[in-house]
Protein backbone atom coordinates (compact mmCIF):
# COMPACT_ATOMS: atom_id res chain seq x y z
CA UNK A 1 0.00 0.00 0.00
CA UNK A 2 3.11 2.22 -0.10
CA UNK A 3 1.84 3.59 -3.88
CA UNK A 4 -0.94 4.80 -1.66
CA UNK A 5 0.72 6.49 0.51
CA UNK A 6 3.12 8.73 -1.60
CA UNK A 7 -0.10 9.35 -3.56
CA UNK A 8 -1.89 11.10 -0.51
CA UNK A 9 1.03 12.71 0.56
CA UNK A 10 1.45 14.24 -3.49
CA UNK A 11 -2.12 14.68 -2.42
CA UNK A 12 -2.15 16.65 1.02
CA UNK A 13 0.93 19.02 -0.90
CA UNK A 14 -1.62 19.93 -3.26
CA UNK A 15 -4.30 20.77 -0.94
CA UNK A 16 -2.14 22.98 1.41
CA UNK A 17 -0.82 24.57 -1.99
CA UNK A 18 -4.68 24.91 -3.27
CA UNK A 19 -5.37 26.33 0.17
CA UNK A 20 -2.98 28.68 -0.34
CA UNK A 21 -4.26 29.52 -3.86
CA UNK A 22 -7.53 29.77 -2.07
CA UNK A 23 -6.48 32.68 0.25
CA UNK A 24 -4.68 34.31 -2.37
CA UNK A 25 -7.14 34.02 -4.57
CA UNK A 26 -10.05 36.19 -1.83
CA UNK A 27 -13.36 35.26 -1.35
CA UNK A 28 -14.53 35.73 -4.41
CA UNK A 29 -13.00 32.95 -5.80
CA UNK A 30 -13.70 30.88 -3.35
CA UNK A 31 -15.83 28.21 -4.59
CA UNK A 32 -13.47 27.77 -7.99
CA UNK A 33 -10.40 27.02 -5.66
CA UNK A 34 -11.93 24.36 -3.41
CA UNK A 35 -13.37 22.66 -6.15
CA UNK A 36 -10.14 22.58 -7.96
CA UNK A 37 -9.07 20.88 -5.29
CA UNK A 38 -11.59 18.51 -3.46
CA UNK A 39 -13.47 16.98 -6.60
CA UNK A 40 -17.19 17.40 -4.28
CA UNK A 41 -20.53 16.01 -4.45
CA UNK A 42 -22.68 18.08 -6.07
CA UNK A 43 -25.23 18.14 -2.91
CA UNK A 44 -22.17 20.01 -0.89
CA UNK A 45 -20.84 22.41 -3.60
CA UNK A 46 -23.84 24.70 -3.20
CA UNK A 47 -23.09 28.20 -2.79
CA UNK A 48 -24.36 28.62 0.75
CA UNK A 49 -22.10 25.47 1.73
CA UNK A 50 -19.09 27.16 3.02
CA UNK A 51 -15.90 25.56 4.43
CA UNK A 52 -16.88 27.63 7.80
CA UNK A 53 -20.60 26.25 8.07
CA UNK A 54 -19.37 22.41 7.33
CA UNK A 55 -16.76 22.65 10.03
CA UNK A 56 -19.86 23.92 12.67
CA UNK A 57 -21.80 20.77 11.27
CA UNK A 58 -19.35 18.81 12.02
CA UNK A 59 -18.63 19.71 15.61
CA UNK A 60 -22.36 19.47 15.94
CA UNK A 61 -22.01 16.16 14.50
CA UNK A 62 -18.93 14.98 16.53
CA UNK A 63 -20.69 16.10 19.62
CA UNK A 64 -24.33 14.26 18.90
CA UNK A 65 -22.17 11.29 18.87
CA UNK A 66 -20.47 11.37 22.75
CA UNK A 67 -24.58 11.47 24.21
CA UNK A 68 -24.39 11.25 27.39
CA UNK A 69 -26.02 7.82 27.60
CA UNK A 70 -22.45 6.64 25.07
CA UNK A 71 -24.93 5.05 22.79
CA UNK A 72 -25.01 6.39 18.93
CA UNK A 73 -28.17 5.85 17.16
CA UNK A 74 -29.07 4.61 13.77
CA UNK A 75 -28.54 8.30 12.38
CA UNK A 76 -24.77 8.21 13.69
CA UNK A 77 -23.90 5.50 12.17
CA UNK A 78 -25.88 6.16 9.06
CA UNK A 79 -23.98 9.99 8.54
CA UNK A 80 -22.22 9.19 5.12
CA UNK A 81 -19.18 11.89 5.48
CA UNK A 82 -17.77 10.42 2.49
CA UNK A 83 -20.12 12.92 0.16
CA UNK A 84 -16.25 15.14 -0.46
CA UNK A 85 -13.85 12.92 -2.14
CA UNK A 86 -10.54 13.89 -4.15
CA UNK A 87 -9.41 11.47 -6.99
CA UNK A 88 -6.18 9.36 -5.84
CA UNK A 89 -6.49 6.71 -8.90
CA UNK A 90 -7.92 5.51 -11.20
CA UNK A 91 -11.77 4.60 -9.44
CA UNK A 92 -10.16 5.15 -6.27
CA UNK A 93 -11.00 8.61 -4.44
CA UNK A 94 -10.17 9.52 -0.28
CA UNK A 95 -13.21 9.88 1.46
CA UNK A 96 -13.54 13.41 3.46
CA UNK A 97 -13.54 12.39 7.15
CA UNK A 98 -14.05 14.82 10.08
CA UNK A 99 -13.89 13.13 13.27
CA UNK A 100 -10.04 11.59 12.23
CA UNK A 101 -7.07 13.18 14.25
CA UNK A 102 -3.91 10.80 12.10
CA UNK A 103 -5.61 10.91 8.52
CA UNK A 104 -1.89 10.35 7.08
CA UNK A 105 -2.46 6.86 8.53
CA UNK A 106 -6.12 6.66 9.26
CA UNK A 107 -8.16 6.97 5.82
CA UNK A 108 -10.87 5.61 3.68
CA UNK A 109 -11.00 5.19 -0.10
CA UNK A 110 -14.00 5.07 -2.09
CA UNK A 111 -13.59 2.65 -5.18
CA UNK A 112 -14.82 1.70 -8.37
CA UNK A 113 -15.25 -1.76 -10.33
CA UNK A 114 -11.95 -0.21 -12.03
CA UNK A 115 -9.83 0.24 -8.97
CA UNK A 116 -7.01 -2.18 -7.69
CA UNK A 117 -8.52 -2.00 -4.63
CA UNK A 118 -11.57 -4.14 -6.59
CA UNK A 119 -9.09 -6.37 -8.39
CA UNK A 120 -8.26 -7.38 -5.30
CA UNK A 121 -11.64 -8.83 -3.45
CA UNK A 122 -13.04 -9.67 -6.74
CA UNK A 123 -14.71 -13.15 -6.70
CA UNK A 124 -13.06 -13.60 -3.29
CA UNK A 125 -15.22 -11.57 -0.79
CA UNK A 126 -17.04 -9.64 -3.64
CA UNK A 127 -18.58 -12.79 -4.92
CA UNK A 128 -20.26 -12.68 -8.25
CA UNK A 129 -23.73 -13.14 -6.77
CA UNK A 130 -22.60 -10.06 -4.47
CA UNK A 131 -25.94 -7.89 -3.84
CA UNK A 132 -24.20 -4.90 -2.33
CA UNK A 133 -23.28 -2.73 -4.55
CA UNK A 134 -19.30 -1.50 -4.69
CA UNK A 135 -20.47 2.01 -4.37
CA UNK A 136 -21.37 1.20 -0.68
CA UNK A 137 -18.04 -0.18 0.44
CA UNK A 138 -15.25 1.18 1.41
CA UNK A 139 -11.65 0.50 1.80
CA UNK A 140 -10.24 1.35 4.97
CA UNK A 141 -5.93 1.75 5.83
CA UNK A 142 -5.47 1.70 9.67
CA UNK A 143 -2.80 1.54 11.88
CA UNK A 144 -2.43 -1.09 15.21
CA UNK A 145 -0.20 -2.58 17.67
CA UNK A 146 0.39 -5.97 16.71
CA UNK A 147 1.28 -8.33 19.71
CA UNK A 148 5.03 -7.93 19.19
CA UNK A 149 3.99 -4.25 21.06
CA UNK A 150 4.93 -2.68 17.18
CA UNK A 151 3.35 -0.56 15.04
CA UNK A 152 1.33 -2.67 12.28
CA UNK A 153 -0.65 -1.19 8.83
CA UNK A 154 -4.05 -2.42 8.76
CA UNK A 155 -6.62 -3.10 6.16
CA UNK A 156 -10.15 -3.04 6.27
CA UNK A 157 -13.27 -3.52 3.38
CA UNK A 158 -16.44 -2.06 4.91
CA UNK A 159 -19.79 -1.21 4.16
CA UNK A 160 -19.98 3.70 3.86
CA UNK A 161 -21.97 4.00 6.78
CA UNK A 162 -19.65 2.52 8.96
CA UNK A 163 -16.69 3.52 7.89
CA UNK A 164 -15.77 6.67 8.94
CA UNK A 165 -17.10 5.02 12.61
CA UNK A 166 -14.46 2.30 11.95
CA UNK A 167 -11.32 4.66 11.44
CA UNK A 168 -12.36 6.42 14.63
CA UNK A 169 -12.36 3.16 16.51
CA UNK A 170 -8.86 1.90 14.95
CA UNK A 171 -7.49 5.32 15.90
CA UNK A 172 -8.63 4.93 19.34
CA UNK A 173 -7.48 1.69 19.94
CA UNK A 174 -3.92 2.31 18.09
CA UNK A 175 -3.65 5.22 20.62
CA UNK A 176 -4.44 2.86 23.67
CA UNK A 177 -1.97 0.29 22.42
CA UNK A 178 -4.83 -2.02 22.35
CA UNK A 179 -3.16 -5.18 20.63
CA UNK A 180 -4.83 -6.20 17.36
CA UNK A 181 -2.83 -9.43 15.65
CA UNK A 182 -3.56 -8.77 12.40
CA UNK A 183 -6.00 -6.77 10.26
CA UNK A 184 -5.52 -7.91 6.91
CA UNK A 185 -8.82 -8.31 3.63
CA UNK A 186 -10.12 -11.65 4.31
CA UNK A 187 -9.08 -11.92 0.57
CA UNK A 188 -5.41 -13.15 1.72
CA UNK A 189 -7.68 -16.23 3.20
CA UNK A 190 -9.41 -16.40 -0.51
CA UNK A 191 -12.05 -15.37 1.34
CA UNK A 192 -12.67 -18.31 3.39
CA UNK A 193 -13.43 -17.48 7.23
CA UNK A 194 -12.37 -20.25 9.18
CA UNK A 195 -8.79 -19.74 7.50
CA UNK A 196 -8.77 -16.27 8.51
CA UNK A 197 -10.75 -16.58 12.15
CA UNK A 198 -7.83 -19.67 12.85
CA UNK A 199 -5.23 -17.36 12.00
CA UNK A 200 -6.30 -14.69 14.57
CA UNK A 201 -7.07 -12.16 11.74
CA UNK A 202 -9.82 -9.21 12.05
CA UNK A 203 -11.65 -7.89 9.78
CA UNK A 204 -14.95 -7.12 8.06
CA UNK A 205 -16.46 -7.43 4.68
CA UNK A 206 -17.24 -11.00 3.20
CA UNK A 207 -20.24 -11.23 0.96
CA UNK A 208 -22.44 -14.14 2.48
CA UNK A 209 -26.12 -15.62 2.67
CA UNK A 210 -27.09 -16.40 6.17
CA UNK A 211 -27.10 -20.04 6.14
CA UNK A 212 -30.29 -21.84 4.39
CA UNK A 213 -31.76 -18.04 3.56
CA UNK A 214 -31.60 -15.27 1.43
CA UNK A 215 -30.72 -12.96 3.79
CA UNK A 216 -27.44 -11.23 3.59
CA UNK A 217 -25.43 -11.77 6.67
CA UNK A 218 -23.85 -8.62 8.63
CA UNK A 219 -20.37 -9.58 7.33
CA UNK A 220 -22.12 -9.91 3.43
CA UNK A 221 -23.14 -6.10 3.94
CA UNK A 222 -19.32 -5.12 5.36
CA UNK A 223 -21.47 -4.01 8.88
CA UNK A 224 -19.46 -6.53 11.41
CA UNK A 225 -16.75 -6.31 12.34
CA UNK A 226 -14.21 -9.35 13.90
CA UNK A 227 -11.38 -8.32 16.40
CA UNK A 228 -8.64 -11.18 17.61
CA UNK A 229 -10.68 -14.23 16.20
CA UNK A 230 -9.11 -17.10 17.95
CA UNK A 231 -9.13 -15.41 21.16
CA UNK A 232 -12.72 -14.65 20.99
CA UNK A 233 -14.33 -17.53 18.95
CA UNK A 234 -17.80 -17.81 17.84
CA UNK A 235 -19.57 -20.43 19.91
CA UNK A 236 -22.97 -21.74 19.31
CA UNK A 237 -24.60 -25.51 20.41
CA UNK A 238 -25.60 -27.52 17.04
CA UNK A 239 -27.82 -30.56 17.17
CA UNK A 240 -26.61 -30.74 21.07
CA UNK A 241 -22.72 -30.17 19.96
CA UNK A 242 -20.48 -27.70 20.72
CA UNK A 243 -19.30 -25.94 17.88
CA UNK A 244 -16.35 -23.21 17.60
CA UNK A 245 -15.56 -21.11 15.01
CA UNK A 246 -12.52 -21.27 14.57
CA UNK A 247 -11.89 -25.22 15.36
CA UNK A 248 -8.81 -24.17 17.15
CA UNK A 249 -9.83 -21.56 19.86
CA UNK A 250 -11.29 -24.48 21.77
CA UNK A 251 -8.71 -23.47 24.65
CA UNK A 252 -10.80 -19.78 24.41
CA UNK A 253 -14.40 -21.55 24.91
CA UNK A 254 -14.14 -21.07 28.76
CA UNK A 255 -14.59 -17.55 29.60
CA UNK A 256 -13.78 -17.67 33.01
CA UNK A 257 -10.46 -18.19 32.33
CA UNK A 258 -7.79 -15.41 32.39
CA UNK A 259 -5.83 -15.30 28.83
CA UNK A 260 -4.49 -12.20 26.84
CA UNK A 261 -7.08 -10.54 24.47
CA UNK A 262 -10.44 -11.89 25.39
CA UNK A 263 -12.91 -9.46 24.74
CA UNK A 264 -15.29 -8.61 27.33
CA UNK A 265 -17.70 -6.06 28.84
CA UNK A 266 -15.18 -4.28 30.43
CA UNK A 267 -12.94 -4.45 27.77
CA UNK A 268 -11.47 -1.03 25.50
CA UNK A 269 -12.40 -2.36 22.14
CA UNK A 270 -16.19 -3.19 23.43
CA UNK A 271 -16.51 0.03 25.02
CA UNK A 272 -15.82 1.51 21.85
CA UNK A 273 -17.84 -0.16 19.63
CA UNK A 274 -20.92 -0.11 22.11
CA UNK A 275 -20.07 3.30 22.01
CA UNK A 276 -20.75 3.98 18.72
CA UNK A 277 -24.21 1.88 18.50
CA UNK A 278 -22.48 -1.45 17.36
CA UNK A 279 -24.16 -4.54 19.04
CA UNK A 280 -21.43 -7.37 20.63
CA UNK A 281 -21.77 -10.84 19.80
CA UNK A 282 -20.97 -12.02 23.35
CA UNK A 283 -24.25 -10.49 24.88
CA UNK A 284 -26.43 -12.92 22.65
CA UNK A 285 -28.08 -15.61 24.41
CA UNK A 286 -28.98 -18.51 22.01
CA UNK A 287 -24.97 -18.48 21.33
CA UNK A 288 -21.96 -16.09 21.79
CA UNK A 289 -19.50 -14.78 19.65
CA UNK A 290 -17.24 -13.11 20.89
CA UNK A 291 -15.00 -11.22 18.35
CA UNK A 292 -17.86 -10.03 16.88
CA UNK A 293 -19.48 -6.29 16.88
CA UNK A 294 -22.10 -5.40 14.76
CA UNK A 295 -24.61 -3.09 13.58
CA UNK A 296 -28.09 -3.66 14.89
CA UNK A 297 -30.78 -5.19 12.86
CA UNK A 298 -32.90 -2.01 13.10
CA UNK A 299 -30.36 0.30 11.51
CA UNK A 300 -29.56 -2.52 8.77
CA UNK A 301 -33.07 -2.79 7.62
CA UNK A 302 -33.43 1.06 7.35
CA UNK A 303 -30.23 0.91 5.27
CA UNK A 304 -31.18 -2.14 2.83
ZN1 LIG B 1 -18.43 -11.75 12.93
Amino acid sequence: MKSFKWRKQLLSMAFVFSVFLFISCGANDTDYALNSALETNEQETTDEHTEDVEQSDDTDEYDADSDSDGVSDASDLNSDSSDESIDISNGETIMETTRIDDTDNFYGIEFTEDSEIFARIKDKSYKDNCTVPVSDLRYLHVLHVGFDGETHEGEIICNKYIAEDLLEIFEDLYQAEYPIEKIKLVDEYNADDESSMADNNSSCFNFRFISYTTKVSKHGYGLAMDINTLYNPYVKTVNGQLSVEPANAVDYVDRSLDFPYKITTDDLAYELFTAHGFEWGGSWSSSKDYQHFEVPDSVVNSLY
